[in-house]
């Protein structure tokens, strides 16, 4: 018999589990409380969407930060060559970029929506937009095999359906949560679901935001505001501890720092230390040790022995960082390079190798890529996404305790975790 399943919201997660859950011949209804399908899919990736990481599978657990150990039916039931099978046989075609990153070949994430709506449409899966649930609605279940020994009597709670916002009830045999997390709350990502899942007894670990770029203290990062620093390492501290360690890109902005080494060193640092001012060093040259730096310094001064400082370096840094480092380093940008001590050009060295930055601590949700913390694992069972407590219920993507670092990982858990919660409520 035809099982009657609601879907609670329709990101990726709740997407690809109505699909997986109206594949088995269900009546499937999805509720989405914005005007329209996958709000936060449109803005994943730049504008692109790196829907997955073309890896082998084992990478996919490496790349996850939380409860790696508890995608592993997920991960194995809906892998990232079936994410790119699912795409591409609805009709968008995909390529691999740098980093194995998975990417429509259009570079339009607008065509991923469009996929999964087809596929919605494909499985006559019913859509209800502008409808926001405000609460699940369970009964109150006496196990009757346990009936003889009546100290054995289980009584469990079951899903019988949604409440809306306007007071509608609506019934359902199963019902998945898929509401997502706090990051981007302009995208519908209001944290609705950790307040169902603690109504019916779930726990919500410490929710913070995450894949975040950070605030920093120096007022001289606002002049390099969009510069973007390729093949650059960076050194995070707390006092003498190192924290975190990172080789690639970084982004300065108006308010400090951010690009994929930032946002992944936000996933890194611990939570109880991520608020406190951190030193972070950059490392502007880190294919060159101190002493082969020193001498292309000298190089460049022995060229230029003539000329000011401040036209001395050119061709050591980019154009925007000059003024910075000139300033920093305290030598008169007048004097002629002849006259530099040697003193002088340690200094320079140093800021080259270990450019101090202090980080003020992390932007909030409305910049975070990802909510770190959710429905704590532990409750839900990982070979089905059924509730522990709750039968019936599921639950799948952003609103589970797990992230992931950038490169399609986030998306993958939102397929594999609605696959699987689509396909066992199917059942
Ligand atoms: P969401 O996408 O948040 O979907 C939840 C849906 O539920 C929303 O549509 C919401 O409106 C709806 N909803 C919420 N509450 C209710 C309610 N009460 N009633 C009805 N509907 C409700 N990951 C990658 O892998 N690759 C990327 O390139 C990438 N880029 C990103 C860029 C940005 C700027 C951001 C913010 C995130 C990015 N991510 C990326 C992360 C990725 O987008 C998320 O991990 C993923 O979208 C989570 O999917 P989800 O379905 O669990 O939740």
């Amino acid at each position: 018999m035809s099982k009657k399943i609601i879907v609670v919201g329709g990101g990726a997660a709740g997407m690809l589990a109505a699909y997986f859950a109206a594949a088995a011949g269900n009546k499937i209804t999805l509720l989405e409380k914005n005007e329209k399908l996958g709000k936060k899919i449109y803005i994943t990736g730049k504008g692109r969407c790196n829907l997955t990481n073309a890896c082998d599978v084992e990478e996919l657990f490496l790349n996850v930060k939380s409860n790696s150990k508890f995608l592993y039916s997920a991960f194995y039931g809906f892998d990232n060559s079936m994410v790119i099978d699912f795409f591409e046989s609805h009709g968008m075609p995909v390529k691999v970029e740098r980093g194995n990153r998975v990417f429509p070949v259009s570079d339009k994430s607008s065509d991923v929506i469009f996929a999964l709506q087809r596929a919605l449409k494909e499985k006559k899966v019913e859509v209800l937009l502008h409808t926001e649930v405000s609460k699940l609605c369970y009964e109150k279940i006496t196990d009757t095999k346990a009936d003889e020994e009546a100290t054995d009597k289980k009584t469990e709670l079951k899903i019988t359906g949604v409440i809306l916002k306007d007071g509608t009830k609506i019934d359902a045999d199963a019902v998945i949560v898929a509401t997502g997390g706090l990051s981007y709350p302009s995208t519908g990502s209001t944290g609705d679901g950790y307040k169902m899942a603690e109504d019916a007894g779930h726990t919500v670990t410490e929710c913070t935001p995450s894949l975040v770029p950070f605030n920093v203290k120096e007022e001289w990062v606002k002049s390099l505001q969009g510069l973007s620093l390729k093949n650059t390492a960076i050194s995070i501290y707390s006092g003498k501890k190192k924290l975190y360690e990172d080789f690639g890109e970084m982004l300065f902005t108006h308010f400090g720092v951010s690009g994929p080494m930032i946002l992944s060193a936000s996933a890194s640092i611990k939570q109880s230390l991520i608020k406190q001012p951190l030193d972070m060093y950059i490392d502007l040259k880190p294919a060159l040790t101190q002493e082969a730096l020193d001498k292309r310094i000298l190089r460049e001064f022995e060229e230029a022995k003539n000329k000011q400082f401040k036209n001395s370096i050119n061709k050591l840094l980019p154009a925007k960082m000059i003024p910075v480092i000139i300033e920093l380093s305290g030598i008169d940008p007048d004097k002629k390079v002849n006259e530099i001590s040697k003193e002088e050009r340690n200094r320079l060295l140093m800021l080259f190798k270990k450019l101090p930055v202090t980080l003020n601590g992390p932007r909030g949700y409305n910049e975070a890529i990802i909510t770190k913390g959710g429905i704590k694992v532990k409750e839900i069972n990982p070979s089905t996404m059924e509730s522990k407590l709750v039968n019936g219920l599921y639950f799948a993507g952003e609103v589970l305790d797990l992230d992931a670092y950038t490169g399609g990982f986030n998306l993958q858990i939102a397929w594999s975790t609605g696959y699987l919660a689509g396909t066992s409520a199917a059942v």
